[in-house]
C-alpha cells in the first residue's frame, strides 16, 4: 500500500542540499561562529523579503516573542502584572512568552471560521495592556485598527512566514524557522520583526545578555542569538520562500476543489489568497469521530496530525489557574481538527489521492 507521510524534512531539503552544503562550509572557513557577516545578511534578506525595516535574529521562536514582551517592559510600556490577551488555539509557546515575563495570560477564544482570534470576544479591563494575535496555521489574523491603536500589539507569525500582511500588522512580530515550519532552519532559530528602531535595538541588547558595547550591561539580558549556520541555511531557503508557500497554496487548492464528504468540513478559502501560506491544512470532523477518521485515513496510508489536541488554558501548566475559564470554540476545535499533509513533500498527485480517500470515510 501507498504510503503518506504527513511530513518528510529530508524530502523538503532535498532540493537546497547543495547549496546547504556549501554554505556550511563557507561558515567553518570563515572562522566566525557566532554572528557576523552571515547573519548580518540573513536579516537584511528577511528584512527585503518582508519589508520591514528591523529585523533581529535570534536562537528561535519561543524566544522572539520573549524578547519583544521583555523589550517592552524595558521600554515602560508593559510591567509584571499586566495582562496579554492570547488566542487559547495555539502552539503553547504563545502564552510561555507571556508567562515567562511575569506578565498574566488573557486567554481568548476564537472565530469558527478563521480559527483565529475573535476581536468581538476579546477580553478586556484596566489591566489589559497589549494582545499577541497568532496567524494560526499561516492565515492571517487581521488586526483592527483600533486596537493597533489601544494596545501594544505583538504579532505570533511563526506559522506565517510570507503571508500578505501577517507580519506586520501590529508592532512587532516574532518569527520561527524550527525545521518544520515554511521555512525551516536544521536546528533551532528565530527572528523579531518590528518597524521600530527602538524596540528592535532593545530586542538585540536583551538577546544578547542586555549589552549595549562590550563588556557593558544596560539589561539583565539572556543569550538568543542565531547562529551563523542557521542564518546560512535560512539564507538558503529564504529566496525560495514564495516558491515554498505557493506549494502549500497549491495543495491547499487541491483539497478544496476535490474533497467533497458531508462529515468533513473544510477549511474557509480567504478571500485574497495571498494572505494563508498554509502552514496547515486543518480540517474538521465533528460528532466525536475525528479519531476514527484518523484511523481510517491511517489505514489508507494516509498520516495525518492534530494541532493542536489541548487548547493552552487547558494544559497541565495552566489548567488549575483557568479552571473557571470558558472558551467554547476553541475547546471544540481541539476535539474536531485534523491536519491533512501539505507539504513539497504531498505531490499534486498524492494531494488527489487523498482526496479521495477523504471522500470515501463514511
Ligand atoms: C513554532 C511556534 C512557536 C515557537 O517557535 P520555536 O522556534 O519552536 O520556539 C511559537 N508560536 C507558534 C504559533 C508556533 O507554531
Amino acid at each position: 500500500m501507498k504510503k503518506y507521510t504527513f511530513l518528510d524534512l529530508a524530502v523538503v531539503n532535498a532540493p537546497y542540499e547543495k547549496a546547504m552544503t556549501e554554505a556550511v562550509g563557507r561558515v567553518i572557513t570563515s572562522g566566525r561562529y557566532i554572528g557576523g557577516s552571515e547573519v548580518a545578511a540573513f536579516e537584511a534578506g528577511l528584512s527585503a523579503a518582508l519589508g520591514v525595516d528591523h529585523v533581529v535574529a535570534v536562537a528561535n521562536g519561543l524566544d522572539a516573542l520573549r524578547l519583544i514582551v521583555r523589550a517592552y517592559m524595558e521600554l515602560g510600556r508593559l510591567k509584571p502584572g499586566d495582562e496579554v490577551v492570547v488566542p487559547a488555539n495555539s502552539f503553547v509557546a504563545s502564552a510561555l512568552a507571556v508567562s515567562d515575563c511575569g506578565l498574566e495570560v488573557r486567554f481568548a477564544d476564537v472565530d469558527p471560521d478563521t480559527y483565529n482570534l475573535d476581536w468581538d470576544k476579546m477580553p478586556c479591563g484596566p489591566k489589559v495592556k497589549a494582545v499577541m494575535p497568532v496567524h494560526l496555521y499561516g492565515r492571517v489574523c487581521v488586526v483592527p485598527e483600533d486596537i493597533r491603536q489601544r494596545y501594544v500589539v505583538i504579532e505570533d507569525s511563526a506559522q506565517a512566514i510570507g503571508a500578505r500582511g501577517a507580519c506586520l500588522m501590529g508592532h512587532a512580530a516574532g518569527m520561527s524557522f524550527y525545521p518544520t515550519k515554511n521555512i525551516g532552519a536544521l536546528g533551532d532559530a528565530g527572528a523579531v520583526i518590528t518597524p521600530s528602531e527602538e524596540v528592535a535595538a532593545v530586542v538585540r541588547s536583551l538577546g544578547n545578555y542586555g549589552t549595549d558595547r562590550q563588556y557593558h550591561n544596560i539589561y539583565m539580558g539572556l543569550n538568543s542569538r542565531m547562529d551563523p549556520v542557521q542564518a546560512a541555511m535560512l539564507r538558503v531557503k529564504l529566496a525560495a520562500m514564495d516558491h515554498e508557500n505557493s506549494i502549500r497554496r497549491e495543495r491547499a487548492g487541491i483539497y478544496d476543489a476535490h474533497i467533497n464528504n458531508q462529515l468533513i468540513e473544510l477549511p474557509k478559502m480567504p478571500d485574497d489568497p495571498e494572505t494563508h501560506v498554509w502552514h496547515q491544512y486543518v480540517v474538521r470532523v465533528a460528532d466525536g469521530r475525528r479519531d476514527e477518521f484518523r484511523r481510517f485515513m491511517e489505514s489508507r496510508g494516509v498520516e495525518t496530525a492534530v494541532h493542536y489536541p489541548c487548547p493552552i488554558h487547558r494544559q497541565p501548566c495552566y489548567a488549575s489557574r483557568y479552571s473557571g475559564l470558558s472558551l467554547p470554540v476553541a475547546e471544540r476545535l481541539a476535539e474536531e481538527v485534523v491536519s491533512l499533509p501539505v507539504s513539497r513533500g504531498t505531490s499534486v498527485d498524492d494531494a488527489l489521492e487523498i482526496s479521495a480517500i477523504v471522500n470515501e470515510f463514511e
